[in-house]
């Protein structure tokens, strides 16, 4: 069988680095997104360490304008896309000069918080899953939380908390306008608490911990869910 091709967004660490790692000891032909050519070297050079073969891409979701014409081309470059990771986010509202309360919110804040974690995947989506349907087939991960759980919903990190409960909503509409348009699923996960940038030193998990149930999401049989929240490879509430 050929070999399916992944595209990891945010991949130069944390989570994206472990999911793309994780994919490229599957068999996948893994494309790792990161940011800047600089990057793109230290990345490569951090899996060529590790002994696994990942090619890193300039992929910046948050460039909306040039982001279906980067993907065009690195499907044109390399292969189509079989699997899309939507792992690439970022957390600005709290520590680190920003309120994390709804009342210190800043209108700069809420902006870049919806541009990468929203617009960029739903970009991502739109240019690359009628390429899976047209195909016959596409495994759709969006990296989410437990921020952006409606019904656990409270205070705090509020364009954060918006913005995942915005990317469940993003992954239920696309899981539901691919469904029986060919074996083309779309998940969302939550990773659990994990040790990166992001998560901090206190986290309980390790980023391949934090990994796993998107790796089994990406390469989930033709029977398997579509349109589900889930964490620990288990259904989550929305
Ligand atoms: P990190 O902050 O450690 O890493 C984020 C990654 O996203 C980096 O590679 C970063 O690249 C990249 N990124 C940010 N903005 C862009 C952009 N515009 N274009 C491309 N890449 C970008 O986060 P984690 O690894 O912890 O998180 C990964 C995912 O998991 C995120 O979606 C996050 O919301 C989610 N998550 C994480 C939790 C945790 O406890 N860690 C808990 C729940 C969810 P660069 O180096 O260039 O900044």
């Amino acid at each position: 069988m050929t070999k399916r091709t992944a595209l990891v967004t945010g991949a130069n660490r944390g989570i994206g680095f472990e999911i793309a790692r994780q994919l490229a000891c599957q068999g996948f032909n893994v494309l790792a997104g990161v940011r800047s050519e600089q990057k793109a070297l230290a990345a490569g050079a951090a899996f060529k360490k590790l002994g696994v073969d990942v090619a890193t891409v300039i992929v910046d979701v948050a460039d909306a304008d040039r982001l279906p014409v980067v993907l065009a081309e690195l499907e044109r470059r390399y292969s189509a896309i079989d699997v899309l990771i939507n792992n690439a986010a970022i957390l600005i509202d709290g520590p680190g000069g920003f309120g994390a309360s709804l009342f210190d919110m800043t209108d700069d804040v809420f902006r870049r918080t919806w541009e990468t974690n929203v617009l960029g995947p739903a970009i991502t989506m739109r240019t690359i899953i009628p390429g899976m349907m047209a195909r016959g087939y596409g495994r759709v991960v969006n990296m989410s939380s437990l921020a952006g759980q409606l019904s656990g919903m409270r205070s705090g990190f509020p364009a954060y908390r918006v913005s995942k409960a915005a990317l469940n909503a993003l992954t239920r509409i696309a899981a539901a306008e691919a469904e029986a348009r060919g074996d083309v699923k779309v998940n969302a996960c939550s990773p659990g608490w994990v040790r990166t940038d992001m998560g901090g030193r206190e986290a309980p998990r390790s980023p391949a911990k934090g990994a796993e149930t998107a790796v089994w999401l990406a390469m989930l049989p033709a029977d398997g869910p579509t349109g589900g929240f889930f964490q620990d490879k288990e259904p989550i509430g929305w």
